[in-house]
């Protein structure tokens, strides 16, 4: 009973069971999902997904066919975008072109004029941009816009606020700082946020939570590491991150036969024996040592290809033990400089038996 009681005070949203169809489409099925109060949560997928449908129920702006929404304890599944007050950011900057970013960012607010104004102040500061109150969205760049955008979201000091794709016309170094800087100010005010984002790196740094969806239907809700590291599906795996994906047979409920192996995999499985499943293994999870010894879990692999990617290597490997399996891995500068690799040397491989998950060929094993 207690943990119930502590369930619905944290609780700021409840959304379940919402249904939506455009004609014969089915945008949305079965949706169902908590958002607790303060957290940060990114709806993550491919284009057409239904995230920002969902998302635009949330707001109000769209009805879903069935199922119901519930924020803090009052039903909301009727009431209209006006009612709700949450502060919307778009993806396009949507500022009111002909008034200046005061009048931009007061345009929700009530009272009187000098609060108003106090309260633009306050928000100028709170975004980083204290001397700009008087310029015009113009005259701004981007990344400028989309902080007022932000600012105006949050002038109200709405309950929830709701960003779509607030970063993706921005160009990568402004959205990686203004990533950090949003996470920092939805921290500091403690404020529920959901966010739609296709891009992963940008819900693995920003979310609490992340609630992966395709084709209308949500595929896993879990923390970033949790989604990284324990995806519940296939598409989670590969939508999230790189993946080496090896066509191996049980042969017990934790060993395979990949090729002319057997593998051992840690994770508690639900392998039939006989049957086939798909392993996958995080190309940074996989090993390469600098001396060949004796063991399980090792082939040798001939190189293919290498190629420098930021900070760390990326390799093309074939291992003709394993079926002739191709593998990514990536490597930092330090393990390379070990390898001391020459043309087409043969390197041995490892795979770590914690690191190897397995998957029946639809879901999660
Ligand atoms: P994107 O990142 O491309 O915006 P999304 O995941 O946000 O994708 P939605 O915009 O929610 O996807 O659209 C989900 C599906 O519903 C798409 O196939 C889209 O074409 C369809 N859809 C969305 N709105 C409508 C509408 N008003 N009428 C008909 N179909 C729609």
């Amino acid at each position: 009973r207690e943990s119930t009681t502590n369930l619905n005070i944290t609780t700021e949203l409840s959304i379940a069971g919402i249904q939506k169809q455009f004609g014969s489409f089915t945008a949305l099925r079965d949706i169902s999902l908590n958002v607790q109060k303060g957290e940060f949560v990114c709806l993550l997928g491919p284009s057409g997904c239904g995230k920002t449908t969902l998302l635009r129920i949330i707001a109000g702006l769209e009805t879903a066919d069935s199922g119901t929404i519930v924020q803090t304890g009052c039903d909301i599944t009727k009431a209209s975008a006006a009612e709700r007050d949450y502060g919307i950011v778009f993806q396009s900057y949507a500022l009111f072109p002909n008034l200046s970013v005061a009048q931009n960012i007061a345009y929700g607010l009530k009272g009187r004029a000098q609060d108003k104004a106090r309260r633009v102040t306050e928000l100028l500061t709170l975004i980083g941009l204290p001397a700009i109150a008087d310029k015009y969205p113009a005259q701004l760049s981007g990344g400028q816009q989309q902080r007022v955008a932000l600012a105006r979201a949050l002038a109200t000091s709405p309950n929830l606020l709701l960003l779509d794709e607030p970063l993706s016309a921005l160009d990568a170094q402004v959205r990686e700082h203004l990533r950090t800087e949003i996470k920092a100010l939805q921290q500091k005010l403690g404020v529920t946020t959901i966010m739609v984002t296709h891009d992963q790196e940008e819900a693995l740094t920003m979310a609490d939570r992340i609630v992966v969806m395709n084709h209308g239907v949500i595929e896993q809700i879990g923390t970033p590491t949790e989604i990284y590291q324990h995806p519940a599906s296939r598409f989670v795996a590969d939508f999230v991150g790189h993946c080496n994906w090896l066509t191996a047979h049980a042969v017990s409920e934790h060993r395979v036969r990949l090729g002319e192996s057997e593998l051992e995999i840690s994770h508690s499985t639900r392998l039939k024996p006989g049957h086939e499943c798909e392993l996958f293994i995080r190309p940074e999870d996989i090993q390469l040592l600098p001396n060949w010894r004796a063991g399980e879990q090792l082939a040798l692999g001939k190189l293919l290809h290498m190629e420098l990617i930021g900070c760390v290597y990326r390799l093309r490997l074939s291992v003709a033990l394993w079926a002739g399996v191709e593998l990514e891995v990536v490597i930092s500068h330090r393990e390379l400089a070990q390898l001391r690799l020459g043309d087409g040397q043969l390197i041995p491989v490892y795979l770590p038996p914690d690191k190897l998950r397995c998957f029946m060929p639809e879901r999660a094993a």
